[in-house]
């Protein structure tokens, strides 16, 4: 299998995955985000060749390295941001996943601010409440969701969870619809500038769960790109 017929394969998965949906699930496009970290220019190419509109990466150090080589797609940040990094991300990505707490949120629109740029961001939301993992609590999404939403230079577009992993895939299922029902309480809030549209879940393992769950955006890497190699 080359890069060329796993998007190929991934997109036909989807297609059938939003055909599984129940009635209640909103119909919006799908954005398959092809996740480069650890991947080389080339290997990002033949994915935009094949049809990938949109590339995440997890860490803004990687990203600026590879940036300048890729001018046709969305970027999209995935991973943890660190406030120091705020700056550099503002200036790359087009939507920003991974935004976890207040003062993450005021540090972004402070910068978006310097460049006259309105940043799009996804609320994460740690919805399995797995320890290892960056997002805010359950609970606190609503509350969240306003705080972010009252930045002058922040636009709130939806949510993303990071689901643990399974080997029984099924078994992630309750964490998807327990996103999809928070996202649907933030859109009825119905917070005046914000446009809570996108819903980020599912990964290689798990994305037509994801789908059949309400997801609009899935991120998926090793599915488009095989085994990761780290050096
Ligand atoms: C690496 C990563 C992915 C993609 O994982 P695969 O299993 O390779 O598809 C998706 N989301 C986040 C946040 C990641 O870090």
């Amino acid at each position: 299998m080359n890069i060329q017929e796993n998007v190929a394969a991934i997109k036909q998965n989807i297609a059938h995955a939003i055909s599984r949906r129940t009635a209640h699930v909103d119909k919006s496009p799908i954005t398959l985000l092809a996740v480069t970290k650890n991947q080389s220019v080339a290997a990002m190419c033949e994915a935009l060749a094949a049809g990938v509109t949109a590339i995440g990466e997890n860490r803004v150090q990687e990203a600026q390295k590879k940036f300048a080589a890729i001018t046709d797609a969305e970027w999209h940040l995935i991973g943890h941001l660190q406030t120091n990094k705020v700056k550099a991300a503002v200036k790359m990505f087009s939507l920003i996943h991974s935004v976890d707490s207040e003062r993450l949120a005021v540090e972004i629109s402070r910068e978006a601010s310097k460049l006259n740029k309105v940043q799009d961001v996804l609320l994460q939301v740690n919805v399995a409440e797995d320890s290892a993992k960056f997002g805010v609590a359950r609970q606190h999404t609503l509350t969240m969701a306003r705080l972010i939403n009252e930045m002058p230079n922040v636009r709130l577009c939806g949510l993303m969870t990071i689901a643990p992993y399974y080997d029984v895939a099924e078994e992630v299922r309750p964490v998807f619809r327990e996103t999809y029902r928070l996202f649907q309480q933030v859109q009825q809030l119905e917070l005046a500038g914000a446009a809570v549209t996108r819903l980020s879940m599912g990964m290689s393992n798990d994305y037509q769960i994801a789908v059949e769950e309400g997801a609009n955006i899935v991120r998926v890497g090793t599915g488009i790109f095989g085994e990761r190699i780290y050096v």
